[in-house]
């Protein structure tokens, strides 16, 4: 994750980044605003590095847009630093979430496909293609149907973003 950060157009200072880990089943990932993210247990247990690369790189794009942060987490706080991060996607396993409840409102359907967007720009620029949000993608509509709808209810239609995705040159 930390490639994707210094890719921004305007990076988050490593020490300036939070990540909440929590202790929840649902498929879900937050920006908080102010380089503050929410991943999901269920998330890092579930997705392979490249898919949490997919997903992360759609919630530092809201972060690096600006959008306005409509996330919560009701009963935690944020418990790890940027530096774990470097450790997060071989040992996921190994981190102790806190207890608590993701509440993440959706964004406006511009704001989503801006996100996708932008996500895509900040993956080439640290070295990735836009494959990778587009598995990323495809791997949350094919779990959605098991406990894996958080994402996707807090998102316009998938299909719309994936067919967007594509046609990105
Ligand atoms: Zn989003």
């Amino acid at each position: 994750m930390l490639p994707l950060l210094q890719a921004m157009d305007h990076p988050c200072r490593t020490d300036q980044v939070r990540i909440g880990i929590i202790n929840q089943n649902e498929i879900n990932a937050a920006n908080a605003g102010s380089c503050e993210f929410y991943v999901t247990m269920g998330l890092l247990r579930r997705a392979n590095d490249d898919q949490l690369r997919g997903v992360l790189a759609h919630e530092i794009a809201h972060q690096d847009l600006g959008h306005v942060a409509k996330a919560q987490v009701l009963g935690a706080g944020l418990n790890i630093g940027a530096a774990v991060l470097q450790q997060l996607f071989p040992a996921a396993g190994v981190l102790a979430p806190v207890a608590g409840e993701l509440v993440a409102r959706g964004y406006g359907r511009t704001e989503e496909y801006a996100a996708d967007r932008h996500g895509v720009d900040i993956l080439r620029r640290a070295g990735y293609s836009k494959e990778t949000m587009l598995d990323a993608l495809t791997w949350v509509r094919s779990v959605a149907g098991s406990g894996g709808g958080g994402f996707l209810s807090t998102h316009p239609g998938i299909d719309d973003r994936i067919t967007t995705i594509e046609r990105l040159p």
